[in-house]
């Protein structure tokens, strides 16, 4: 049942209030009293010192050292998982998925073991662009939150260590794949040593995929073992082409952002819930645009410096990412890359043709730009494995004509939320802009209407730490049938 709940993040709103019907039913105003609101500021920096310390431990010289280390490999295209050649020399993928778990096992020996390194190995079927029937291995180290109850709650780094040349079926000449996505590994490895330091009452998962550029293979594979086994993945932060691209001459790329991609209408959606869309909105509050927010919201505590770009659509134009997949699954996820990608240094034969320089090679990776990066997914990551769960069950009374609003919630589970905050904002506006604390209890009513703002609830714990928001669904005369639970699943 634990994914039930995140898929009503977010897109709950959209839930059941047909509003033709309650309108000629007459309904009664509801008859809660407003509170006076009383804002609190949201751009009030209250970073947590454990967090701060944890950010500044991040080496762009270590991040260095895994993406040059991964270029050694020369190939790591996944189809070199079946080139015997290349795996008698110790090159391509293969070699590679052994780097990396023997990295996370030195980590975790670093922490006295406090990383569980695990292997997710099947045989990809043939398919589009994969000729044979293929070993693919994902890497992965699951830090296990400190509290039995909170550490069902997974918040996941991914990067994808296969790489590719001109070709995608190629698997002996040199793919060097140093920002695509050497860089992106580099991220979840990092964060793995830096954060296996510490520990979080939530659950930390430092994944590392392949068959990436055959088609979002491994991903795929792991995102439905992970909906299969009924984990709880609540935040998937996918790294992809994060190198911060420097090419002489090139004075359009910006050091100081990473774009942050989210879907709008969740992959996950059924007709039902587009039609919900259709008539109340919520196009813009997905599980992982509220992901997005959150990390923007991280950000700006925590490295005033570099900041997100939030990019509100799935992904670019043409190309697509291991996000996807977890989408595709009901898990909310977002995708970073920079700002500006030169395409002569992606999935392209290195080499030099009329003064280009063609080619994915180190010397165009910024690794004080990969850090920044790495620093903003460990933001976020330590953020939500230190913070509540989101309140359960979050509604919006729609039982009466009224311009005030009434919000309902039921705790917080995990027992680690203190307080509750009201969020909300214009509909016209991307990002939250107001807050409020709520007084004790699980309900509050304000004098602000449902109709012109974006409402949601958050939890907090006693230091602060903030949970994903909630959007509420209605609840109103008309439910649809089954209440709650049906109507909720499928998102
Ligand atoms: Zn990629």
């Amino acid at each position: 049942m634990p994914n039930s709940k995140l898929r009503t993040l977010g897109f709950a709103f959209l839930f059941s209030a047909l509003t033709f019907s309650a309108a000629q039913q007459n309904p009664q105003p509801t008859a809660a009293t407003p509170v006076k609101v009383t804002e609190v500021d949201l751009n009030a920096i209250h970073p947590d010192p454990q967090i701060a310390e944890a950010l500044k431990q991040i080496s762009p010289g270590r991040i260095r050292a895994i993406i040059e280390k991964l270029v050694t490999f020369k190939n790591r295209n996944t189809l070199s998982s079946n080139d015997q050649e290349m795996i008698s020399q110790g090159l391509g993928v293969t070699a590679a998925a052994k780097w990396i778990q023997e990295e996370f096992e030195r980590y975790s020996q670093a922490c006295g073991g406090c990383l569980q390194v695990k292997t997710d190995s099947f045989t990809q079927p043939v398919a589009t662009r994969v000729p044979t029937p293929t070993p693919l291995t994902n890497v992965y180290a699951v830090l296990q939150g400190t509290d039995p109850e909170n550490a069902k709650r997974i918040y996941l780094v991914t990067g994808h260590y296969d790489s590719r040349n001109s070709d995608t079926l190629n698997t002996k000449d040199e793919a060097p794949g140093a920002n695509d996505d050497a860089s992106g590994t580099a991220v979840s490895l990092e964060c793995a040593r830096v954060l296996s330091k510490y520990k979080f009452p939530a659950t930390l998962i430092f994944l590392s995929v392949a068959g990436e550029e055959q088609g979002l293979d491994g991903a795929k594979h792991f995102a439905q073992m992970a909906r299969h086994e009924g984990w709880d993945i609540q935040g998937v932060l996918n790294n992809d082409i994060v190198g911060g691209n420097t090419t002489p001459g090139d004075t359009l790329q910006r050091k100081d952002t990473v774009r942050v991609f989210s879907e709008g209408i969740p992959a996950s959606a059924k007709p039902e819930d587009v039609t919900r869309m259709r008539n109340l909105g919520g196009e813009n509050d997905s599980p992982s645009r509220e992901l997005a927010r959150y990390i923007r919201s991280t950000a700006k505590e925590y490295l005033p410096e570099f900041q997100p770009t939030l990019i509100f659509r799935r992904d670019r134009f043409l190309r697509g990412g291991d996000h996807t997949a977890f989408n595709e699954e009901g898990f909310a996820g977002v995708r970073f890359t920079e700002y500006r990608e030169d395409f002569n240094h992606q999935h392209q034969n290195v080499r030099t043709e009329n003064g280009i320089e063609y080619g994915d090679v180190p010397k165009f990776v910024d690794f004080a730009y990969v850090a920044n990066v790495a620093r903003m997914n460990a933001a976020a990551l330590t953020s939500l494995a230190s913070a509540p769960a989101s309140p359960a069950t979050v509604r919006i009374e729609t039982r009466g004509l009224t311009n005030d609003t009434t919000l309902n919630w039921e705790a917080s589970p995990g027992g680690l939320a203190n307080s509750y905050q009201i969020l909300w904002r214009d509909t016209d506006q991307p990002y939250w802009q107001h807050a409020m604390s709520a007084p004790a209890g699980s309900s509050i009513t304000l004098p602000i209407s449902k109709d012109n703002v974006v409402f949601a609830v958050r939890a907090l714990d006693a230091k602060g730490h903030a949970s994903l928001p909630v959007v509420p669904r209605p609840r109103g005369r008309i439910e649809a049938p089954g209440g709650n639970s049906a109507a909720s699943s499928g998102m």
